[in-house]
């Protein structure tokens, strides 16, 4: 079921907004990635039910340029839960790589490297998160919930003493990611089932695994300016012509978001070496690659610094630590 930011199916419409007049909503914020996928199949084979209840609604954000494996994934997703039945609902606002490279127009900031003509290294604002996956999927759950809907498509405020549950993809080993209620909208309460049921990513890797779904993929964005050098060979490797099309993007964001109006002062990257994508050191293996190859991660690598992120997280986005990490590599 895809909305385009038009709205869902209209029978699903109104067929939730009939259960939301009378009860919460419950709202997987599917990301399709190893936790939110484990979630999901929990969720349609019903095996722990007073954790994870059957969803009324699963939806994904889709930023409009994904892996073709997240896509392909999203496929499988929706098959074992239309025999659950339970919905997933694709919204999307746009296309990340058409926003970003138009001249004129809206867009959303992508968190590209920078440097200056002074040799100082930064990071742009990462608004592309909000933009492309928060923003839609809230607009998707206030329509749900029986918010006002405008001629243009507007969705307005959800109506008083109406409200949902909306299940997140962070485990325990992640748990410091975990958002409290306040940092959602009022009509929303925010549950960690996976945290509840002590799971961690790698128990989730191995659940997946037991249930054919062994090789989810991690979902981000194709240029994601957060990419470790793991991912970035991966793309190089496998999927060719990925990594030829976020080298061309690369090439075409070196002085910033054309749209963005003033120029950038400084060059732009997608590798955090700050050097063109085609010619960055991704066969270099970090430290903390090494370690994760060789089963021997610590707990420092778990809490501070993750070189490739699993992932854009929908709400807590596991790539915020990367920025620090950034400046730490700067000097700052
Ligand atoms: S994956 Fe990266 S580029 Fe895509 S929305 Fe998340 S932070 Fe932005």
């Amino acid at each position: 079921m895809t909305d385009t930011f038009g709205l869902p199916d209209r029978n699903l419409l109104l067929r939730l907004r009939d259960i939301a007049a009378t009860r919460q909503l419950h709202i997987l914020a599917l990301g399709a990635g190893t936790q939110s996928t484990t979630i999901a199949h929990l969720a349609a084979t019903g095996a722990v039910p007073d954790v994870i209840p059957r969803f009324d609604v699963m939806i994904f954000a889709d930023t409009g340029w994904e892996s073709r494996l997240v896509y392909d994934h999203l496929t499988r997703i929706e098959a074992f839960a239309a025999e659950a039945g339970i919905p997933l609902v694709k919204t999307s606002r746009g296309n990340i790589r058409e926003d970003a490279l138009r001249p004129t127009g809206h867009y959303f900031s992508m968190p590209l490297h920078t440097l200056s003509p002074t040799g100082h290294r930064g990071i742009m604002k990462r608004g592309c998160t909000r933009g492309y996956k928060i923003e839609p999927l809230e607009r998707v759950e206030r329509a749900f919930l029986g918010a006002p809907i405008d001629a243009n498509g507007n969705v307005g405020k959800v109506p008083a003493g109406r409200g949902c549950v909306k299940y997140l993809g962070i485990s325990e080993d992640e748990s410091r990611r975990a958002l409290d209620d306040e940092a959602m909208p009022r009509y929303s309460e925010v549950c960690h089932p996976l945290i509840e049921l002590h799971a961690t990513r790698q128990s989730c890797k191995t659940y997946l695994a037991n249930n054919k779904l062994g090789d989810c993929p991690e979902s981000s964005c194709v240029p994601c300016p957060f990419h470790g050098n793991r991912r970035w060979r991966e793309m190089r490797d496998q999927r060719p012509a990925e990594w030829q099309a976020a080298c061309a993007f690369d090439e075409s964001i070196r002085h910033g978001h054309p749209a963005a109006g003033t120029p950038l002062n400084g060059t732009a990257y997608l590798h955090r070496a700050r050097v063109p994508l085609s010619e960055a050191p991704i066969d270099v293996i970090t430290p903390k690659e090494r370690r994760e190859q060789q089963g021997e991660l610590n707990l420092v690598d778990l809490a501070t610094f993750e070189e490739d992120p699993p992932g854009c997280g929908l709400y807590a986005c596991r790539t915020t630590e990367i920025p620090q990490a950034a400046a730490l590599e700067a000097g700052a």
